[in-house]
C-alpha cells in the first residue's frame, strides 16, 4: 500500500517505533514534533492519515485536530497516555477516527492505521471513478452516462 501519514508526537523515540511498524507496511512516514509543525505540513503536502498525540508542546492534539477538521477529511488515529472517558469522547467528537491507549501495541496500531487507510483510500478511489450532478451518474473509467 503506498500511502502517506503523519505523525505528529513528541516524544522521539515513539515516533521512531511507530514510524518503524509503518514503513514496514510500505507506508511513507513523516514526522513532526509539534501541532503547529503538523498544520504546516498538512497546508504543504496530501497525507492520506495522520497519527495524533495530545500531549504536545504548544498547541495540543485536540486543537491540532480542531484546525486540521476545517481543511482535511483524512483518518486521525490519537494515541495518547490520556485515557480517561473524557479525553476519548472529546477526541472522537471533534473528529478523531480512533483512540489508542498509551502503552500501546505498534502491531495492532499498524494494522488499525492500516485498515484506516484501506477504507479511506477505497472511498477516495470511488469517489474519483463517478462524478454525480442531480440524476446523473458518470462513469469515467466505462465512459458512461447514466440516470438514476
Ligand atoms: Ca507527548
Amino acid at each position: 500500500m503506498r500511502a502517506r501519514v503523519l505523525i505528529v508526537e513528541d516524544e522521539i523515540e515513539i515516533a521512531e517505533l511507530i514510524s518503524l511498524y509503518l514503513k514496514r507496511e510500505g507506508i511513507e512516514v513523516t514526522q513532526v514534533e509539534s501541532g503547529e509543525d503538523g498544520l504546516q505540513k498538512l497546508e504543504k503536502e496530501a497525507f492520506d492519515l495522520a497519527v495524533l498525540d495530545i500531549n504536545l508542546p504548544g498547541i495540543d492534539g485536540f486543537e491540532f485536530l480542531q484546525a486540521a477538521r476545517k481543511k482535511s477529511a483524512i483518518p486521525v488515529v490519537i494515541v495518547s497516555a490520556r485515557d480517561t472517558d473524557e479525553d476519548m469522547v472529546l477526541g472522537l467528537g471533534i473528529g478523531a477516527d480512533d483512540f489508542v491507549t498509551k502503552p500501546f501495541s505498534p502491531k495492532v496500531l499498524a494494522a488499525r492505521v492500516r485498515a484506516h487507510l484501506r477504507r479511506f483510500l477505497d472511498s477516495q478511489a470511488s469517489a474519483k471513478k463517478f462524478i454525480r450532478f442531480g440524476p446523473f451518474n458518470l462513469d469515467l473509467e466505462g465512459y458512461a452516462l447514466q440516470k438514476e
